[in-house]
């Protein structure tokens, strides 16, 4: 997490968006909409500061979110949840992340398998919980798991499966078939799930999101979370939320409260009003998204690269390799240059170990309004 002299390593996103500070490209790095969330929960935020809601909120969260989340896995899932024992308000899902994984690892021989290429706090946690990274790789352009490999990587001295889905950075969702073994391999190896579900609305091309929660036998040892962030376009909140087993949201809760205490209070009841809107807003934002993502693969491969398909998430993979790129990190730092976009290179998600295999791939944001999006594909278009 240090360089040798000392120093916090930037994490890829603060590199790449300072990037496009400097250089006045379009920034297709980092994963945040350039349009705020729906005009009646951002009013909601404004009415909770301004009717007094700015003291500590209850350290579970407020019993309205809580409920509101509740209500939320009974609507798109079935769930049937106790708002006041098996929801966990955090600090975006970020927080619920390291809380779960720091509530979970017992012993530095514990071992967390996920899927690589993996969101970037998913190894920084691991190894503040001081436990092991065991990955399963994605191949291009699937980026569906080989199942022989998840079987070889999943023992008895897996603690947690760590899955997200849709998943970021590749733009996959899985499929039925990975879904139950994941399920099966944890129950197998008495190893507990975590599911990291926060694009669970943003699903294409009549994929639907699927919480491994819902699988038989798996929600007495799952955890899900998930966020406000991407669903309502408010990335800056840091509103996320636990759901599960009422003695594994516990074990969370007794880390979040030396973490953050309680996070948000304005954003609480706002993120309760957002959770409620109708099935047509949920509907609405996966529809506006899926066409973002078609403008920005038509640029991509007008372009000149090959662009993998991509599913769900804010994220669309491409190929940098036919126009001539050897390494994707050297193509991104020289993209603002010589095409005024920011892309990440995929090889800041993957362990040291697996950098070869995707060496040439760029992710790109599709999360961005068209016209910024139509000038990005115009701007790529000078690659060739
Ligand atoms: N998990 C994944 C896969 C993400 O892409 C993000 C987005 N930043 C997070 C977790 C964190 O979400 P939040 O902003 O709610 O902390
Ligand atoms: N989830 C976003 C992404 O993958 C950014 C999150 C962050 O900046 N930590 O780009």
């Amino acid at each position: 997490l240090l360089t040798d002299d000392g120093v916090p390593i930037p994490t890829i996103f603060a590199e790449m968006s300072a990037l496009a500070q400097q250089t006045g490209a379009i920034n297709l790095g980092q994963g945040f909409p350039d349009e705020d969330g729906p005009a009646e929960i951002l009013e909601a935020a404004r009415a909770a500061i301004a009717n007094g809601v700015n003291q500590y909120p209850p350290g579970r969260g407020i019993p309205d979110l809580r409920l509101a989340v509740a209500e939320h896995q009974r609507r798109f899932y079935g769930l049937d949840l106790d708002p006041d024992r098996h929801v966990l308000i955090t600090a975006g899902a970020t927080e619920a992340l390291s809380s779960t994984l720091l509530a979970l690892i017992d012993s530095p021989d514990d071992e967390v398998v996920v899927f690589e290429p993996y969101y970037d706090s998913y190894a920084a946690c691991v190894a503040l919980a001081g436990a092991r990274l065991v990955t399963v790789p994605l191949a291009w352009p699937d980026f569906r798991p080989d199942l022989d490999r998840l079987r070889d990587a999943v023992t008895d001295r897996t603690r947690v499966i760590l899955v997200n889905d849709p998943h970021n950075p590749t733009g996959a969702v899985f499929d039925d078939e990975v879904r139950a073994e994941l399920v099966r391999l944890a129950i197998e190896h008495d190893a507990i799930i975590v599911g990291d579900e926060v694009y669970e609305h943003l699903t294409f091309d009549g994929h639907r999101h699927r919480p491994l929660a819902t699988l038989p036998g798996a929600w007495e040892r799952t955890l899900t979370i998930s966020s406000a962030a991407k669903t309502f376009s408010v990335t800056g909140w840091k509103i996320g939320w636990v759901t599960g087993p009422a003695a594994l949201v516990d074990a969370v809760l007794a880390v979040k409260q030396f973490l953050t205490y309680v996070n948000g209070a304005p954003f609480q009841p706002a993120v309760a009003t957002a959770l409620r809107l109708p099935d047509s807003f949920f509907a609405g934002i996966a529809t506006t998204l899926e066409h973002k993502r078609d403008l920005l693969q038509d640029g991509l491969r007008t372009a000149g690269f090959d662009v993998a398909p991509s599913r769900g998430s804010y994220f669309v993979v491409a190929d940098a390799a036919p126009l001539g790129a050897t390494e994707a990190a050297a193509f991104c730092r020289e993209l603002p240059a010589r095409a005024g976009v920011v892309a990440i290179p995929l090889t800041a998600f993957v362990s040291d170990a697996a950098r070869a295999e995707y060496a040439t791939l760029v992710r790109f944001a599709a999360c961005k309004r068209t016209e910024v999006l139509a000038d990005a594909a115009a701007r790529l278009a000078a690659l060739r």
